[in-house]
């Protein structure tokens, strides 16, 4: 059954590690990441950007898959199915669908339309023992077409928005979606404490975990981040892992064409992406 993540953000806080949310796009995506979370005993949450609820055929579809494969895969592990900067209406349809979890950005509209928002869906979440996630300060890099600077987000801000009674919150601080690039300055431990020191007990979230090197990583999670979004690098792992059995031939050998082959080292790659994850963030062994 899919959780709140509340709990296992909760734990994490508390225990000093992060919980990868991972985000999926079909039915091998969704079976590696449940698969490795079982394995290694640790909790998970599923991400959804709205771009890839459409692309699997709506939100129904895919509590569906996932609650099926909870059961069928025999999961244990607490896992929490989450929308990805979710709009107003998104975050309501996920509600309405079935997912434990959404993330409501509305860190594009002006302070006093994303608290009055915000304060909405947390109402309704809070009703459902739904878990909800604020956004301040926009993320950089593009997720589904949305282009942010990267700017470090404002520990007042961060404050007013987690008073709301969200459950966790991404706070903007130098962190940017997809690769990083070469001159990139890196996180801004400064602007991390200074809304800790602001927002106390409350669960932060930091988007664009491809590509951070692993003891910003760790220093992030030591000050209080206990949620780390993972979507660009098993996107990577999967088509270097694709790449190679075309390039290779092997489509060509046998029954190599079969999709269930086809997929298998993409699979695996993002199996071996979640895991090393895994590992890094602290989750093993805690689910
Ligand atoms: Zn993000």
């Amino acid at each position: 059954m899919l959780v709140s993540a509340k709990e296992m953000l909760n734990k994490a806080r508390d225990g000093k590690y992060a919980v990868g949310q991972f985000n999926i796009n079909n039915l091998e995506w969704t079976k590696s990441i449940l698969q490795t979370a079982e394995e290694l005993k640790s909790p998970v949450i599923l991400g959804v950007s709205e771009g890839a609820g459409k692309y699997m055929c709506g939100y129904k579809t895919v509590v569906g898959m996932v609650n099926g494969m909870l059961e069928e895969m025999k999961i244990t592990v607490p896992v929490a199915l989450h929308l990805d900067h979710g709009s107003y209406e998104g975050a309501k349809a996920c509600i309405e669908a079935g997912f434990s979890s959404v993330m409501f950005d509305g860190s594009h509209y002006p302070i006093d339309e994303n608290v009055t928002k915000t304060t909405e869906l947390v109402k309704i979440c809070n009703d459902k023992g739904l878990s909800i996630e604020a956004e301040v300060g926009s993320i950089g890099g593009e997720e589904d077409g949305v282009v942010g600077m990267g700017e470090c987000a404002d520990p007042k801000e961060c404050k007013m928005i987690a008073d709301l009674g969200v459950t966790m919150l991404a706070a903007g601080i130098g962190n940017i979606h997809g690769k990083y690039p070469d001159n990139w300055a890196g996180l801004s431990f400064e602007t991390l404490e200074a809304v800790k020191n602001e927002v106390g007990d409350m669960p932060l979230v930091l988007h664009g975990g491809t590509g951070i090197p692993a003891d910003m990583i760790k220093k992030a999670i030591s000050l209080g981040v206990a949620k780390i979004n993972v979507n660009t690098e098993c996107q990577l792992a999967f088509q270097e892992a694709t790449r190679k059995y075309i390039e290779a031939g092997k489509d060509k050998e046998g029954k190599g064409f079969d999709p269930r082959k086809l997929l298998a080292p993409g699979a695996e790659a993002i199996k071996a992406t979640v895991k090393e994850k895994m590992e890094l963030f602290g989750s093993v062994g805690k689910a």
